[in-house]
């Protein structure tokens, strides 16, 4: 099999029930994003920022995972040396589908950080404001999610895929928010075919070579299925 890169974004999990950025009356809607998901806003109100991704954390627990997170785990388990899961969704649906080494670049909301020494856990159900680390005991502690004016994890190890990728393919995501939203540029200048896999065209879609529109839990299993006919 060719070697595939697939970033995925918050339309992978909306069949799931977590909802995209936009969508109307979504749980982003009801919070101001300056203030829950830049390290600005939880410098200033740190329960507030504990309590958007409790709910969220609580959302995901509930949350399972759809048939097209499991037509990608299983694509990466027929060739799992070939295939490159990086998804922008903090959600743990791709590892309960049965996918590997997910890069998380914006960071997993079932784990926490400590500020002071790095350390990371899973964290309980709840988090609250002076929470100790469990390595230094220190109270500062935060989920470990990437915010807004951070910068992404993993971004060398993504890089470097995207460079030996023959097929860059795209799921579920608007193409509005950088540098993942120009991974796509990225891969074509290092030679390699770009799909999208989305449920209308995105801001980005005229940089693809192809674009499939559909309901990620149909668009993506049928893709799944022709490449693993193909062989
Ligand atoms: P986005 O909300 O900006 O875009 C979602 C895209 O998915 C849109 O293009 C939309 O048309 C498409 N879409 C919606 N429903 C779909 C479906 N059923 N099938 C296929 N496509 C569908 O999300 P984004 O591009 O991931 O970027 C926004 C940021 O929001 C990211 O940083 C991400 O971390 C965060 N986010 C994450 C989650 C999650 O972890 N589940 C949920 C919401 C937002």
């Amino acid at each position: 099999m060719e070697r595939i890169v697939i970033l995925s974004g918050a339309g992978l999990s909306a069949e799931s029930g977590l909802g995209t950025f936009r969508d109307a009356g979504g749980i982003w809607q009801k919070y101001d994003l300056e203030e829950v998901a830049t390290p600005e806003g939880f410098a200033r109100n740190p329960a507030l920022v504990h309590q958007f991704y409790n709910a969220r954390r609580a959302n995901c627990a509930g949350a399972a995972p759809n048939a097209a997170h499991r037509a990608l785990a299983e694509l990466q388990q027929a060739a799992p040396d070939r295939v490159t899961l990086v998804t922008q969704n903090i959600d743990d649906l791709l590892e309960r589908a049965g996918a590997r080494d997910v890069i998380h670049m914006h960071g997993e909301v079932m784990r926490a950080l400590c500020a002071s020494c790095g350390h990371r856990w899973d964290v309980p159900m709840v988090m609250q404001p002076q929470d100790p680390c469990p390595a230094c005991a220190q109270p500062d502690t935060r989920p470990d999610i990437v915010w807004f004016g951070e910068i992404p994890y993993h971004m060398e190890d993504i890089g470097a895929a995207l460079s030996q990728a023959d097929l860059f393919v795209a799921v579920g995501t608007s193409g509005a928010v950088y540098p993942a939203a120009g991974f796509v540029s990225e891969a074509r200048a290092f030679g390699a075919r770009t799909l999208e896999l989305n449920l209308e065209p995105s801001e980005t879609s005229r940089l693809f070579d192809t674009s499939r529109l559909g309901p990620a839990s149909e668009i993506v299993p049928a893709w799944v299925a022709e490449l693993l006919q193909r062989g």
